[in-house]
């Protein structure tokens, strides 16, 4: 799989690109700024401006040839230079939740034993679940994460992406967190793993804060029991939930 541009240029929200392929509604391009969505992380919103207008984004299909960008009408557009915008609040929203979901996954694996995510979603009104493999913990106990939760956040810790061998990943305990799914590896063979410098290192391709003192705080608004075995922490950050 192809590294996506959103993961080597992050802070590129805006790009100037071109179509390569295009059928009513649907537009493949030669970069794409968008993260398509992915382990929890809801897809980027956002416009192309082309030479008839401005269009929006509705959607993105992954395909054997490429990532294709499905338009909010069904416009073809001609071949030639497009400006793609990342709707930057968005994008944000998604990141912030998206890394308090890795303060949230570490310190529930550091206190229950190695417990590992069965699933996640971040909802765009700054809310989100995640779920663990967790037959027998004490919701109070999980209840009681609320405050570390907020001091990791306050502490400000570094959030940086590196790229590891594949083999490494899937030998080395605790990288890889997920249950069921583990992130496809790049071309080059190595898996992209996000480290909070100091607190976690675990394998994920979606989009982060540069450090976690740039998120709200977090609250556990909800805990529920799904199943035997699994355990749903419903989270809200601070102000919006
Ligand atoms: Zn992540």
């Amino acid at each position: 799989m192809a590294t996506l541009y959103c993961h080597r240029d992050p802070d590129a929200l805006t790009l100037t690109t071109e179509v390569v392929a295009a059928s009513p509604g649907r537009v493949r391009l030669a970069d794409s700024p968008f993260f398509p969505g992915g382990g929890g992380q809801l897809p980027d919103r956002g416009v192309l401006r082309h030479a008839g207008g401005e269009i929006q984004i509705a959607g993105f299909a992954q395909e054997a040839d490429g990532l294709w960008h499905l338009l909010a009408e069904p416009v073809e557009l001609s071949a030639g230079p497009v400006e793609a915008f990342v709707d930057a609040d968005f994008r944000r929203l998604m990141s912030e939740l998206h890394t308090d979901m890795h303060i949230v996954n570490a310190l529930v694996y550091q206190s229950f034993d190695g417990a590992l995510v069965t699933g996640a979603q971040m909802n765009h009104d700054g809310t989100g679940r995640i779920d663990f493999d967790l037959p027998e913990a004490d919701n109070d106990r999980l209840r009681a994460l609320e405050g570390p939760i907020n001091d990791a956040i306050r502490q400000d810790f570094c959030v940086r992406a590196t790229y590891v061998d594949e083999t490494v990943v899937r030998t080395e305990p605790g990288l890889i967190r997920s249950r069921s799914v583990a992130p496809p590896p790049s071309d080059d063979g190595t898996i992209r793993v996000v480290e909070i410098v100091g607190l976690d290192r675990q394998a994920c391709g979606g989009t982060h804060l540069v450090s976690t003192g740039a998120s709200r705080q977090l609250k556990i608004l909800k805990i529920e029991n799904k199943g035997r075995h699994n355990r749903r922490l419903r989270v809200g950050l601070d102000g919006m939930a």
